[in-house]
């Protein structure tokens, strides 16, 4: 199983609109050759759908050493869901003023988006308020309908992240998970 994941979570897909959203996401990564489909799955070894394709190298930063292998396997995920970054995480801060969400107050507004809608969070710093989705931070936890999880794999390019978005939608959002 996997020790880390990059979650690369969208925000505005309904659960209607998310099968198409991770098919269009899933058929692109596949032209690309970033993924290939998993010829072996394995539920203990390697239980993703996919793996790493042949064009990998070129989705994640220059950093990678590229006679390494890039990660293991990717899930694209179309259930609504709460993306949690397991050990990494830390409430996120307000985009006007970088204070941090309260951890009990983050945790029931979390609870509020999962049961009903995304909830608005107000800073108690400078009083800016915005969709919980919209505070900034690369650990926090988000509700979504479509995801693709990158398993063990290394920073990804912003190139590929733009691109991914391209097909996934206008509001993704990055998760660090840690396990
Ligand atoms: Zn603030």
């Amino acid at each position: 199983m996997s020790d880390s994941a990059i979650i690369i979570a969208e925000l505005t897909a309904s659960v209607e609109e998310a099968p198409a959203r991770a098919a269009a996401a899933t058929t692109w990564l596949l032209d690309q050759r970033i993924i290939r489909p998993n010829d072996r799955p394995d539920p203990l070894w390697r239980p993703s759908r996919y793996v790493p394709g042949p064009a990998a190298p070129a989705a994640v930063r220059d950093t990678h050493d590229s006679n390494g292998p890039v990660g293991d396997g990717i899930d694209i995920l179309d259930q609504r869901q709460v993306h949690d970054p397991g050990g990494n995480y830390t409430p996120p801060t307000c985009s006007n003023c970088t204070t941090q969400l309260a951890e009990d107050a983050h945790i029931t507004l979390v609870q509020h988006w999962l049961d009903r809608t995304e909830p608005i969070a107000t800073c108690e710093n400078c009083a800016t308020s915005a969709l919980l989705g919209d505070w900034t931070g690369q650990w926090a936890i988000h509700v979504a309908s479509v995801a693709v999880h990158f398993n063990n794999w290394p920073p990804l390019a912003d190139a590929f992240l733009l691109g991914l978005s391209d097909h996934l939608g206008p509001r993704c959002r990055l998760i660090q998970k840690r396990i």
